[in-house]
């Protein structure tokens, strides 16, 4: 079966890890700062907070921004559930605001629809949490004059988007959010196994996110109550997690981030040629914003239906029965059980819907090959001509 989706791991990498187990520290030693330093001065930020995964850094954002009981999160319905779950963790309210056609981020029209309908019934969103879907990104600048106008936070979910660029510059940078999430596990572009890294330019939130990490706990005398009892003191000032990355894991994700720019370009490669070999094809390939320079997490094709004779279940099925690993990203949380028991129902967001009826991730890794791909391609032509 060719995957959707592998982590590349070299000798490098393994020499890396060992050197840690064989080292004094396997959790909170120099690794973690290391490896937080090369992320966010790779992407531009100021601070880097690692964590044990994205879904836990979702989390410690929201918290640390004051998310709360009787606040909204208003999220993309087309991500990962974690996108959402985050703020239900810190007891909000969750809503969704429908996708752009063309990128399947979430839409920066539908957004200021919503916020203007919002402001008129008094429940506009704390935080609002844009996904970088596929490794493209959002439309920030205008998100961002909007939080202006209506006085949301932004956290940017950048699952599938370290490397990438938006309008020039690294995600990450936080121009025009607040706090960037990334993502370690291994079908992402950058892997720790699991892991997950929040970077913000505000040391503020920074400083919270650290304790929110950390069981609230501090050996910094500056944030203490009073003066410490002696040297062996630390102080609990708030209710925090162990969301702690291990020294393995940074070492790991150290040894990974000397690669990223390979890593990206090479998935720009066998995007370009998927690109080429799909064009006679009745399928939508990815739509690139000229803003944008994806970090290619997914390679998302949509199935033009009213052009096939099978359907879209059809065609899945048929290229995993030729070994081909695809999946689909993803099912729109609103329909998920969980959130559909909140009072969702599907059409509620109907371009998520459309979408999820025809989208289908096909390989798209590091060390996919060009005869892989080919194998791809001419699965894809047989599974659309059943
Ligand atoms: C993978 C992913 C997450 C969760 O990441 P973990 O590191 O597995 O917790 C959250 N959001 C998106 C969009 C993702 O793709």
């Amino acid at each position: 079966m060719i995957p959707y989706g592998r982590q590349e791991i070299t000798q490098q990498d393994i020499d890396a890890v060992v050197d840690v187990l064989k080292s004094d520290f396997l959790t909170q030693g120099p690794k973690v700062p290391e490896f937080e330093a090369k992320v966010a001065e790779h992407v531009g930020a100021r601070f880097g907070i690692a964590v044990n995964s994205a879904t836990s850094a979702l989390h410690i954002a929201c918290a640390a921004l004051g998310l709360g009981e009787g606040d909204y999160l208003w999220t993309s319905p087309v991500t990962f559930v974690a996108s959402a779950n985050c703020g239900l963790y810190c007891g909000a309210r969750i809503d969704f605001v429908d996708i752009d056609p063309r990128t399947y981020n979430l839409c920066p029209d539908a957004l200021e629809k919503k916020l203007i309908q919002a402001r008129s019934e008094g429940r506009l969103p704390k935080i609002v949490v844009t996904v970088h879907l596929c490794g493209q990104s959002c439309d920030m600048e205008r998100i961002k004059a909007l939080s202006d106008e209506y006085g949301f936070r932004i956290v940017e979910d950048a699952s599938h988007a370290i490397g990438g660029k938006y309008q020039g510059e690294f995600v990450g940078n936080g121009r025009y959010s607040d706090i960037t999430v990334f993502s370690f596990h291994p079908v992402k572009i950058v892997t720790t196994a699991e892991g997950g890294l929040a970077v913000t330019n505000n040391p503020d939130l920074a400083s919270k996110m650290e304790l929110l990490r950390s069981h609230g706990v501090t050996r910094d005398p500056a944030l203490m109550t009073h003066e410490p009892d002696g040297p062996w003191y630390y102080q609990q000032v708030g209710l925090g997690f162990n969301y702690r990355m291990t020294e393995l894991q940074a070492a790991l994700g150290v040894s990974q981030m000397e690669r990223l720019d390979d890593f990206v370009s090479r998935r720009h490669k066998l995007a370009r040629r998927y690109d080429e070999l799909l064009a006679d094809l009745p399928v939508v390939t990815p739509w690139q914003h000229p803003d944008s320079y994806s970090g290619l997490h997914l390679y998302v094709i949509r199935l033009k239906l009213g052009e096939l004779g099978v359907s879209h279940r059809q065609a899945f099925e048929s290229l995993r029965d030729q070994g081909v690993g695809v999946n689909l990203h993803y099912i729109p949380v609103h329909t998920q059980p969980y959130y559909e028991s909140m009072g969702f129902s599907a059409d509620d967001f109907p371009e998520a819907m459309q979408y999820y009826r025809e989208a289908i991730s096909i390989p798209m890794f590091h060390g996919l090959t060009f005869e892989q791909q080919d194998e791809v391609v001419e699965a894809l032509k047989r599974a659309l001509t059943l």
